[in-house]
């Protein structure tokens, strides 16, 4: 896989802007406590993996819960259920890749896409994880992902640490959010460029505002792509079918290129109770 590039005028732009407001995490904080919240079985590694391997490395107590079973990402070419145990075996797999045992993984099995509709009950459950393990560290997708089982994880689980009152601190990663200029192309259709440009630059003043926590990983980038390997379904195409589509075919690659950027970036803050 060739590397993310800085080359278009557009992301050596926000990335300079963004640079200077940019704050490294703390590394004393590797070793706290965290709960990783997935809405699916990929985003943990694409959005925080290299995080959670070097908080693994310091020595962190750390659990990922899945939200959903991630059991309809292919439902025009496979069974649900047969995908669901699949991405439910990828998933194990890749938890020990980024060095997290399969007891600290958690999975809730909500049906994938369906999170927004089961929101009362899953924050019943998710207050309950939260209460029993009492995390310093809470990540979860960025409340402005754009896909409704991203947005409503947040939701969820931001909803249950206000019940919960815990004193957390809150890292939100993007991941559907860097689908969009200048981070991916919009596909040379002109018709939309308009609105694509408006839309760009309210999610570029975001981007700029938000995410200012770092955390370096240029130098594990291999485990983390390893990791995300194990994540076959999602990966490679399990049958020989154009029409299984992979991360890599999402914007002709460039999408699954930012997640091998040499810093992960987070929207960081402490909920108020
Ligand atoms: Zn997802």
């Amino acid at each position: 896989m060739s590397e993310f590039s800085l080359k278009t005028p557009g992301r050596w732009l926000y990335r300079s802007l963004r640079d200077n407001t940019m704050i490294e995490y703390e590394k004393n904080n590797l070793e706290r406590s965290t709960l990783v919240f997935s809405p699916h079985q990929d985003d943990e590694t694409l959005g925080c993996g290299g995080t959670i391997i070097r908080k693994k490395q310091a020595g962190a107590d750390l659990k990922i819960v899945f939200m959903t079973d991630g059991s309809t990402s292919h439902s025009h070419l496979i069974p649900a259920n047969k995908l669901k145990a699949i991405r439910a075996h990828e998933a194990l797999a890749a938890a020990q890749k980024l060095g997290v045992e399969a007891s600290d993984v958690i999975f809730l099995e909500v049906k994938d896409g369906t999170l927004a509709n089961n929101q009362n009950q899953t924050i019943q459950r998710v207050i309950q994880i939260i209460l029993n393990f009492l995390p310093e560290e809470i990540f979860i997708p960025y409340y402005q992902d754009g896909i409704s089982d991203h947005n409503a994880t947040n939701k969820i689980v931001v909803s249950a640490l206000k019940k919960s009152g815990l004193n957390t601190t809150v890292y939100e990663y993007p991941i559907w959010f860097w689908n969009q200029w200048p981070w991916t192309d919009c596909g040379g259709d002109r018709k939309k460029l308009l609105t694509f440009l408006q839309k760009s630059l309210n999610s570029g003043l975001r981007f700029l505002n938000d995410f200012r926590c770092s955390v370096y990983v240029g130098d594990i980038l291999e485990l983390k792509r390893s990791a995300l390997d194990q994540h076959k379904s999602q990966m490679i195409r399990l049958m020989n079918n154009s029409r299984w589509l992979t991360l890599g075919d999402v914007s002709n690659g460039e999408f699954l290129k930012c997640f091998f950027q040499e810093t992960e970036i987070f929207y960081r803050y402490k909920i108020k109770v």
